[in-house]
């Protein structure tokens, strides 16, 4: 079973880069541009992870943050978030933190940063447990 990650993200080169690293890998990879979209993508395809840009050309990140965290979906309550900032030393990854985010990386993405984040939420698809629980590549 594959799991779904949604990432919003306005930057096409950011979302070229991520989406190849997480298709690779086998994850199912969803696309939203701004922020209203991404809030309408998390509610009807309801991803197993969200990874989030702060500068968006609508509302930023923390605004969507902060709507997914504050509705009666329990689905859109828990689900991870992990915000994708790129001035981290500006007070970025505490804003996203209080907005609802469970996380965060900083720009430039660094790919291995990235796996380390998203495996800590969802493991690999590819890797097949077996029935004696040792896990195969
Ligand atoms: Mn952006």
């Amino acid at each position: 079973m594959s799991h779904k990650v949604l990432y919003i993200e306005d930057n096409p080169d950011n979302m070229l880069l991520i989406q190849r690293a997480l298709q690779a890998r086998g994850y199912e990879f969803l696309w939203a541009a701004n922020g209203m979209t991404g809030i309408a993508m998390a509610q009807s395809h309801r991803p197993d992870l969200i990874l989030l840009d702060i500068n968006l050309p609508d509302i930023d990140g923390y605004e969507v943050a902060r709507r997914l965290r504050s509705t009666t979906d329990k689905h859109l309550l828990y689900v991870p978030i992990i915000a994708v900032t790129a001035n981290a030393l500006k007070g970025d990854a505490e804003r996203a933190l209080a907005a609802g985010c469970d996380v965060y990386m900083s720009k430039p993405i660094n790919v291995r940063e990235l796996w380390a984040r998203v495996m800590a939420y969802l493991p690999d698809p590819n890797a097949v447990v077996s029935l004696n629980g040792r896990t195969n590549k």
